[in-house]
């Protein structure tokens, strides 16, 4: 074969490559007018999801996966426009971050502000819907995800227990049917609670920047890897 030939065949085989990419929705969870759980120190879980969101973007491009950012401006207040602005995407990965309900927090001072914490619950989360059009993906790449990050280091909540049954306790997964994002989502939809923000220690982890990196890249992994064996097609 010319040299010719073969750089058209590989730059052919690229563009095929990039034009099949299978495209991930990351959705940002809550906005800037309702931000959501607030942090042990006082910090907004907006900010927190849009951080973490922000370092896994790339890695998922990295991964070969075409993404979709869903409300990185913090602008989307409506939870049914979030799917919508998703509905071309092969799979839709929400970030959040966890708290706790009110009965288990503790006062206490943070730099002579009162704040709230809690010393109970700590460790990440995975919710699916079993009313997704798209369960067994849905439940697979969960349990890839929630499998590579706890390989990572990282220790899933066994808080969710108490509320929710089980769909992969070991790896951290849980149905939560009615969730709206996840139950209008067309593709498979997991939503992923990155940790407690009422954790005090929890809380510093989830800041470092080298930690967010890993965890994302635990995340990515584990999507990729359970997206290039499953068979997704794009939603109608
Ligand atoms: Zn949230």
């Amino acid at each position: 074969m010319k040299l010719f030939a073969v750089f058209a065949l590989f730059f052919g085989l690229a563009a095929a490559f990039v034009a099949n990419a299978l495209e991930v929705a990351v959705d940002v969870g809550h906005d800037l007018r309702k931000p959501g759980a607030v942090s042990a120190r006082g910090r907004n879980e907006y900010d927190f999801n849009r951080e973490l969101a922000g370092v896994l973007a790339p890695l998922l491009r990295e991964h070969g996966l075409a993404v979709r950012e869903i409300n990185f401006d913090g602008r989307i207040a409506n939870l049914i426009a979030r799917p919508r602005a998703a509905e071309a995407s092969n799979f839709f990965l929400s970030i959040h971050h966890d708290s706790i309900s009110e009965s288990w927090l503790l006062p206490w001072l943070w730099e002579g502000v009162e704040q709230t914490h809690t010393e109970v619950k700590r460790g990440f989360g995975l919710f699916v819907s079993s009313h997704n059009p798209d369960l067994a993906s849905t439940l697979r790449c969960a349990s890839t995800m929630g499998a590579v990050l706890r390989r990572a280091g990282f220790t899933p909540t066994p808080w969710h227990g108490r509320k929710h049954v089980a769909a992969d306790a070991e790896n951290g997964v849980w149905y939560y049917d009615n969730l709206v994002v996840l139950k209008n989502a067309r593709q498979p939809a997991v939503l992923f609670e990155a940790g407690v923000i009422k954790h005090k220690e929890e809380e510093l982890e989830l800041r470092d920047p080298e930690r967010q990196a890993r965890m994302a890249d635990a995340l990515a992994t584990g999507l990729a890897a359970c997206l290039s064996v499953t068979e997704i097609s794009v939603p109608e």
